[in-house]
């Protein structure tokens, strides 16, 4: 299935989706929306400190479109710390990025993986070769016909 190019690949759902200074009702407060593709070249180019051509790679956007979302992103960032307001991160033409879920015959550690960083050798874990791919993997919902093939490999 081929990914179409407007989607803009992200890693993961943010931990928080909500943050307002300390004291002040929400009600009252002007709130900035982070799109989730803002959020996610925020957390590659400042957070990993990668390069834009890196960050813009992992996101399947070119890199003129990347340095336009971080420049976006960091705007709507420092309006809120210097004016005081509420944050927001919601929405934005999206595509998460495939995990894959492994599990370690020997120890029972479970671990994901993003889509296309290869299969792992080895347990993290215990080092043992003795692993699986695992079935309850997250993203597959989103890619139906991978979810399919899988539920019918799932052993039972
Ligand atoms: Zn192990």
């Amino acid at each position: 299935m081929p990914r179409p190019r407007c989607c803009r690949r992200v890693a993961g759902e943010p931990v928080c989706k909500f943050f307002k200074p300390a004291g002040v009702p929400a009600s009252s407060l002007e709130e900035v929306v982070l799109s989730i593709d803002e959020f996610e070249a925020i957390r590659l180019a400042d957070l990993e400190g990668l390069y834009h051509e890196q960050a813009a790679e992992s996101m399947s956007v070119s890199r003129q479109t990347f340095g336009r979302i971080v420049e976006a992103a960091r705007g709507k960032i420092a309006r809120v710390l210097v004016e005081g307001l509420a944050l927001r991160i919601e929405g934005g033409v999206i595509e998460m990025a495939e995990q894959r879920t492994f599990r370690c015959q020997q120890c029972q550690h479970t671990w994901s993986v993003p889509f296309g960083t290869g299969r792992p050798v080895g347990c993290p874990e215990c080092k043992s070769k003795s692993i699986y791919r695992s079935e309850d993997e997250r993203g597959t919902e989103r890619t139906g016909q991978g979810c399919r093939r899988n539920l019918c490999r799932r052993p039972q």
